[in-house]
């Protein structure tokens, strides 16, 4: 017998008739013979409804009760698919984070998982019943709290779920047929990807790819969980995320629920050169101008950068003009937290000599990314040359083993991503099909 975990976002259980679909589909996974346990996020656009409403009865809501607030989403469509589930025949209990032994830090908002003791939800498999647990939130064991991981949490909620389960698969079910090698929403020609690895998709997702969220990529990665991405409107097949082994290099050879096998059965096969490009709107960047080129001087910088909690991308020193030992600096940050890294900068201006700061949020970043990168020469060139023919000036370029990323103006990011798109050869021949909401 396999065990499945299925996760289903917002989107999948937006209404009534939602809920009675998406219980039909775990069924069907039941009779088929596994156990299944399922993750659920809040009903369509609950949790931004109730932060509004947060908002309109409090300034600066306490943490403490915006968390007892929001995971109260995740209750209401756990306990609705339960009814819908045994409605249908069959025995479904509803979990709560903390009931589902989901261990987190004290951190409200943004509560990291510690640990997982799903020992009632083991005992509910056991005795023949499809577990429904509420995503996006856990329990801490010092505060006595009610916690939750952050926007798309329940993602992650899933994928500790499947490695503390031992699940053979975690299916997150989405509004889109599964990874593409672009948002479709912006490259009406992305293609579907078969099989991705998890590095990769940490990547792509690190970069603004919005399908799977970055901590659900990072945990399955680091407990090798297998992912299958796929839509909750179809039964198409969707996209395995798999961390290669050494014994499955191409990840596992048989997935539940999936026909998709690797290619080539003998050792490493030739992967696709690049996974896919994303783009991001999200980021700032701030230039500090006339830097001392001395030791010590980013080290006082960044010392001051990390104090403000903030979280730096790209890092961009020039080389320093001889005539003057002075260099700049320049680094790319969420726009959210960009006044607040001015500010604290400003402070520190006279104690480490720079002349001046810039600001500028109309920027755009563009990643490429592939593992084939490792082993081919000239991507950064045919890369460059695309954008150049399309006229699109580059401001910053950054690489890691499997990335490429370059920043432009935010008024050409989606011309650039389109003519990348094509330049690689991963337009597809028809368009994909977005389903429904926004790519969560
Ligand atoms: N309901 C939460 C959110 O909208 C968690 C999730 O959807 O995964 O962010
Ligand atoms: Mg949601």
């Amino acid at each position: 017998m396999s065990l499945i975990v299925q996760k289903f976002g917002g989107s999948s259980v937006a209404n009534a008739e939602s809920i009675k679909r998406v219980a039909k589909r775990i069924v069907e996974a039941r009779k088929a013979g596994n156990e299944v346990v399922v993750a659920v996020s809040a009903m369509g656009d609950t949790t931004d409804e109730l932060l509004d409403l947060a908002h309109e009865v409090a300034p600066i809501p306490a943490p403490r009760e915006m968390d007892m607030l929001l995971s109260a989403g995740e209750r209401i469509s756990m306990a609705l698919l339960a009814m819908a589930i045994e409605s249908l025949g069959h025995d479904a209990r509803s979990f709560t984070g903390s009931q589902a032994g989901m261990i987190t830090d004290a951190t409200h908002g943004s509560a990291r998982i510690v640990d997982v003791t799903p020992v009632r939800l083991r005992e509910a498999l056991d005795e023949g019943a499809i577990v429904i647990v509420a995503g996006f939130q856990g329990f801490n064991r010092d505060t006595k709290d009610i916690t939750t991981l952050g926007r798309g949490g329940s993602d992650t909620t899933a994928v500790a779920l499947a490695a503390a389960l031992n699940a053979d698969v975690c299916e997150i079910y989405t509004d889109v047929d599964g990874i593409f090698t672009s948002d479709p929403r912006l490259v009406p020609r992305a293609r579907k990807i078969d099989r991705i690895t998890s590095e990769e998709m940490l990547e792509l997702a690190a970069n603004g790819a919005k399908v799977l969220y970055i901590r659900a990529v990072e945990y399955a990665r680091r407990h090798g969980v297998t992912l299958h991405v796929r839509s909750s409107f179809n039964n198409n097949e969707g996209t395995i995320v798999y961390n290669p082994t050494e014994t499955e290099p191409n990840g596992p050879a048989v997935v539940p629920g999936s026909s998709v096998t690797p290619s080539g059965s003998e050792g490493l096969v030739e992967e696709p050169m690049i996974a896919g490009v994303a783009t991001d709107l999200s980021e700032a960047k701030i230039t500090v101008v006339g830097v001392p080129d001395i030791p010590g001087k980013a080290a006082q910088i960044f010392t001051v950068v990390a104090k403000t909690g903030a979280n730096i991308d790209m890092i961009v020193q020039n080389v320093s003009a001889a005539s003057t030992g002075l260099t700049d600096i320049s680094f790319t940050l969420p726009k959210t937290e960009g006044q607040l890294v001015l500010t604290a900068l400003r402070a520190e201006q006279e104690d480490s000599g720079f002349k001046a700061l810039q600001y500028d949020d109309q920027i755009g970043k563009l990643a490429l990314v592939g593992a084939g990168m490792r082993t081919n020469a000239g991507v950064s060139a045919k890369l460059f040359t695309a954008l150049y023919e399309a006229g699109i000036n580059i401001e910053m370029i950054s690489t890691s083993e499997i990335r490429i990323s370059v920043v432009t103006r935010a008024d050409t990011i989606n011309d650039a991503l389109r003519v990348v798109h094509t330049a690689f050869g991963l337009d597809a021949d028809v368009e994909a099909v977005v389903h429904a909401g926004t790519g969560r």
